[in-house]
């Protein structure tokens, strides 16, 4: 199975770790014909205003296009934003999420957190939460499942193969977030 990270910037090479200790093949994804070929894609955190500027042309028709098919596309923080909407014009987003998205929900980089926090979906025990700068979803709709709420805030939620998380797995040693993720690109 092959499995595409968004690569523009942002948190690549720890995704690319993550799916490699699974024993996943992953390929950079930078063009639209990067995107042939893979079973799912992650949009990885970084900063939603550039991530955003470069979706707004072929390859980010191209990812939509590849959503509507039925890909798997899990997005951690800034790939939450993407996936979804913004009250705001900036950045770009996707829109394929039925979710608007706050960012920067918990404040400025000095508010970036870490905590345990109980999710069900990824098993009993807690899963460590690393929170940079980070969104939430603020609105969700009927289609949404919702994973996980960190003092009443959306985190986490699941549409169909749209999979969004305010926090990054890929920072920790917990491989159960893309574990998850995985079965749905199977
Ligand atoms: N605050 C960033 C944004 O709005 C997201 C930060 C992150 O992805 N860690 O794009």
């Amino acid at each position: 199975m092959l499995v595409g990270i968004l690569a523009i910037h942002g948190s690549v090479s720890e995704h690319e770790s993550m799916l490699y200790r699974l024993g996943v093949r992953s390929v950079l994804v930078k063009t639209p014909e990067d995107l042939n070929g893979i079973r799912g894609l992650i949009i990885p955190g970084g900063e939603s205003t550039t991530v955003g500027k470069f979706l707004s042309g072929t390859l980010g028709n191209a990812i939509k296009k590849l959503a509507m098919k039925g890909t798997p596309i899990y997005g951690t923080c800034t790939g939450m934003i993407v996936l979804g909407n913004v009250a705001s014009r900036e950045p770009h987003t996707l829109g394929l999420m039925d979710v608007t998205v706050k960012r920067n929900a918990f404040g400025r980089q000095v508010d970036s957190f870490e905590e345990d926090l109980a999710i069900p979906a990824l098993g009993k025990k807690p899963f460590h939460c690393v929170y940079i700068r980070a969104p939430v979803i603020s609105r969700a709709g009927a289609n949404v499942d919702i994973l996980a709420r960190s003092g009443g805030n959306i985190v986490f939620a699941k549409q169909g193969n749209l999979l969004a998380s305010s926090f990054h797995p890929e920072l920790t040693n917990d491989t159960r977030m893309h574990e998850y993720f995985l079965k749905m690109c199977k």
